[in-house]
């Protein structure tokens, strides 16, 4: 079947069509760089990240632009999130933003997601977000006051359409509107007057001031993208009011269509709440890769649908390890086994097994990406591989290949799960060469009959942890 996306616009699972065959437009609504990502960061970056990689899997080109926020994104106090942090940290606010970059990228790295197609700062694209605010003038959707400027919600009666909300009781919501320079509660700041001493400023035609936050995403999306563009995505904690917003500006300014599909990421949960910094209950990536491997942050992640909460445990990460563990040492074994197959056609029955799973591990994925159906079939594909490789028949180097070949496209390609070359088992780099150098001198004392010297290497080995195990295929080890 072909592929299927749940649209949050259409509220349904759709057919996909690209507006322009073999080719997608993508947006996602990037980080705002005043601090280090936290786990919610690294599972909206993961769920987008997967749907990249099955898309060019799937033959499709495509332009992934994910922007990076930094400027004019106000905390609920008012306060502006980068001044804030370069505050704090006691830096110029562009070194803030850089540092916070460069951490972020470094942290989608060891996630192993692949870097966006276009990464433009808010801050490089003024001039485009201010003719666009001008245009949005023009056509009778915004209101300047004393140099700021609004978008009126009540010039646009579909404001509201993705988040399910009536412009109407928006509008009613004025009672509570602390800023009286807004002709209703729901517009939005477009550009904002920059009082003295704010240090981020831009001219403008309306006097100095810096861009309102929803704005960047309409201008940079259609800058790169196009109007209308394919895929439109974020967490779901931002489909009301910044999606909403970027739906408005962009569809007000041109009369046509922005994004066709909307895709939402569902949040991190802690217990029963919501990761969210506000609530203080986050944890930052590098806290979490102190405690486990990136790769089994990423593990848990892929293991739940997109669009499902995520519940973030210490037990559910010490599973997502063993997990990782396990589907990584079945890959091993493939691997170390291959070295030694003996030449041969493949074996139909596995083929066959291999088609199979790779079909229902494809559907699972054309089901507007289920990734935890399909790590299910992944799953099932290790229990075969091991039972082969545990055989003590012989098995021929293309069967093996095959099985690889298998783990390589879905478990990597698709999913980022399986890296081209493993690392070692529970050790990186010299430790596991120091292990394998004294599993080689271990056989060599064992060669030469000196069994008791042999043995005192496995059992000095045990004593740090490292288990041998001894197979027709040579000596493993394991951490006990
Ligand atoms: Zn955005």
């Amino acid at each position: 079947m072909p592929l299927q996306i749940y649209n949050s616009l259409t509220r349904q699972k759709e057919l996909f069509v690209p507006l322009h065959e073999g080719r997608v437009m993508m947006y996602v609504c990037g980080p705002t760089v005043y601090d280090d990502a936290h786990i919610g960061h690294g599972k909206t970056y993961v769920n987008f990240d997967v749907v990249v990689r099955y898309l060019r899997y799937l033959g499709y080109r495509v332009r992934y632009v994910q922007n990076i926020t930094d400027v004019g994104h106000m905390l609920d106090t008012g306060e502006d999130r980068i001044l804030k942090g370069a505050a704090r940290e006691r830096i110029e606010p562009m070194e803030l933003v850089e540092r916070y970059t460069r951490r972020f990228f470094e942290d989608m790295d060891a996630l192993n997601v692949t870097r966006p197609d276009i990464s433009p700062r808010a801050s490089g694209h003024i001039p485009e977000q201010i003719a666009l605010v001008q245009r949005l003038i023009e056509k009778g959707h915004a209101y300047v006051v004393n140099g700021s400027v609004y978008f009126d919600v009540s010039s646009w009666p579909t404001y509201g359409k993705l988040s399910g909300r009536r412009v109407e009781e928006l509008i009613q919501g004025a009672r509570i509107e602390v800023n009286p320079e807004k002709r209703h509660a729901a517009d939005f700041a477009l550009w904002k007057r920059a009082e003295p001493g704010h240090i981020m400023r831009w001219p403008s035609p309306w006097g100095e001031g810096y861009p309102g936050w929803h704005i960047e995403c309409s201008a940079m999306a259609t800058k790169y993208l196009g109007q209308p563009f394919d895929i439109h995505g974020g967490g779901v904690d931002n489909k009301f009011p910044h999606h909403e917003s970027e739906i408005a500006q962009s569809e007000a300014a041109y009369d046509r269509d922005f994004a066709r599909i909307w895709m939402h990421n569902g949040m991190v949960m802690v217990g029963a709440e919501e990761m969210h910094k506000s609530l203080g209950n986050f944890m930052t990536l590098r806290q979490a890769f102190e405690r486990w491997s990136p790769m089994a942050v990423r593990f848990l992640i892929v293991g739940s649908h997109y669009r499902s909460p995520l519940d973030f445990t210490p037990e559910a990460m010490d599973a997502a390890s063993r997990g990782l563990e396990r589907l990584w040492g079945a890959v091993r074994s493939v691997r170390e086994r291959l070295q030694t197959a003996p030449e041969g056609p493949a074996d139909d029955d596995v083929l066959a097994s291999l088609e199979d799973h790779k079909a229902r591990f494809l559907a699972a994925m054309d089901d507007d990406f289920n990734t935890s159906a399909a790590m299910a079939v992944l799953f099932d594909l290790v229990r075969v591989s091991n039972s082969l490789v545990a055989s003590p028949e012989p098995v021929t180097r293309d069967t093996l290949a095959a099985i690889d070949a298998a783990y390589r496209e879905l478990g990597g390609d698709i999913l980022g799960l399986i890296p081209p070359e493993l690392p070692a088992e529970g050790l990186a780099g010299l430790a596991a060469d120091l292990v394998q150098l004294l599993i080689d001198t271990r056989q060599e004392l064992r060669e030469a009959k000196q069994y008791a010297l042999a043995d005192q290497i496995r059992k000095r080995l045990r004593d740090l942890g490292i288990v041998l195990e001894d197979t027709p295929h040579g000596t493993r080890w394991v951490k006990a």
